[in-house]
C-alpha cells in the first residue's frame, strides 16, 4: 500500500533526525463530540505513534469559546516542541473556522489552509501541500498516470479538496474542469473526463453513467450510511465496470491524506 510505504519512509527519516535531537511534534485540537472527527483524530494519533513523532491531543468541550481556542493556538505557535498544528474541522457553529485557521502561523500550518500557504500553492512554489489533494497526486504518480494534456474533471469546489486539487492538476499540465452544485449537465461533463475526482459528500452519487470507458476515478467521499457502512461518493460496484482504475472507500484516498499530513509535519520540523 502506498500510504504504508510513505509512513515507513518517514519512520526511517525520523529515526535519523531523532539521533540529531529533532523530534517532529504534532498538536491536534478537536472541539466537541463529532464521531467522524474523533475517528480522524485517532487515526492521526496512531500514525504519529507508528512513525515516532511526538504528538499532543487537545480534546476541548463543545462550549469552548473562539477566544479560548485562539489562545490555545497562539500558545502552540510559540511552543518549540510543536512543529505542526492541526485543528480538526468542522468546528462548532459558534466558532469562526477562518479566524482559527488564520491564527496558526503558516510555518506550523501542516494542513496548508492558511491564506499564505494557499497563495503559495496557487503560484506553484510551496512548503506544504494540502493533505487530501497531495495524497491523490501521490496515488496518480504511483499508478504512472501521465496527466499532461488529460482532461481532469473535479466534482466539488471546497477549499479543502476541490479548489486545491484543481491547482495541483494544473501544475501537471492537465486541462481542468471544476464542477459544483450549480453545474449544468453534470453527467455529460463528467463523461468527458480522462480523470474524474469526486468530492461531493453525497453517498454513491456517481455511478457508471457518469464515467467514460477506461477513465481513472478517484473517490474522495467518506460517508457513513445508516447501517454503519462506510461508502464513498462513487457507486463502486457500478463504476468499476467502466473505469480503467478506481480508488476504493474505505482505503484509497483516506490513508493518503494522513500520510501527507505526516510528511508535512516532518517538513515543518526540518524547516525549523
Ligand atoms: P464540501 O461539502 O465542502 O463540498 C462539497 C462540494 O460538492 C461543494 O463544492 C458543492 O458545490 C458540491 N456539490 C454538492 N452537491 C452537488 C451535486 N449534486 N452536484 C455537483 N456538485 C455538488 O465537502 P468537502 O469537504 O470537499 O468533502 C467532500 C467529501 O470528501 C465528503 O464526503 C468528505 O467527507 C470527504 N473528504 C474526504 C477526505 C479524505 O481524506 N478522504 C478529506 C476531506 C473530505
Amino acid at each position: 500500500m502506498v500510504s504504508q510505504r510513505i509512513k515507513d519512509q518517514l519512520k526511517e527519516e525520523t529515526a535519523k533526525i531523532k539521533a540529531q535531537g529533532i523530534i517532529p511534534g504534532l498538536a491536534v485540537i478537536i472541539v466537541g463530540n463529532n464521531p467522524a472527527s474523533r475517528s480522524y483524530v485517532n487515526s492521526k494519533k496512531k500514525a504519529c505513534e507508528l512513525i515516532g513523532y511526538y504528538s499532543r491531543e487537545y480534546a476541548l468541550p463543545e462550549e469552548t469559546t473562539e477566544e479560548e481556542l485562539k489562545a490555545l493556538v497562539q500558545e502552540l505557535n510559540q511552543d518549540d516542541q510543536i512543529h505542526g498544528i492541526l485543528v480538526q474541522l468542522p468546528l462548532p457553529k459558534h466558532i469562526n473556522e477562518e479566524m482559527v485557521i488564520n491564527t496558526i502561523i503558516p510555518e506550523k500550518d501542516v494542513d496548508a489552509f492558511h491564506p499564505a500557504n494557499v497563495g503559495k500553492i496557487m503560484i506553484g512554489n510551496f512548503d506544504f501541500l494540502p493533505c487530501t489533494p497531495a495524497g491523490i497526486m501521490e496515488l496518480i504518480k504511483e499508478s504512472e498516470i501521465d496527466l499532461e494534456g488529460k482532461h481532469c474533471v473535479i466534482i466539488g469546489r471546497s477549499n479543502i479538496v476541490g479548489k486545491p486539487m484543481s491547482m495541483l492538476l494544473l501544475h501537471k499540465n492537465a486541462t481542468v474542469t471544476i464542477c459544483h452544485s450549480k453545474t449544468k449537465n453534470l453527467k455529460e461533463v463528467c463523461k468527458e473526463a480522462d480523470v474524474l475526482v469526486v468530492a461531493v459528500g453525497r453517498p454513491q452519487m456517481v455511478d457508471a453513467s457518469y464515467i467514460k470507458e477506461g477513465a481513472v476515478v478517484i473517490d474522495v467521499g467518506i460517508n457513513r450510511l445508516s447501517d454503519g457502512r462506510l461508502v464513498g461518493d462513487v457507486d463502486f460496484d457500478s463504476a468499476e465496470k467502466v473505469a480503467g482504475a478506481i480508488t476504493p472507500v474505505p482505503g484509497g484516498v483516506g490513508p493518503m491524506t494522513i500520510a501527507t499530513l505526516m510528511k508535512n509535519t516532518l517538513t515543518a520540523a526540518l524547516k525549523k
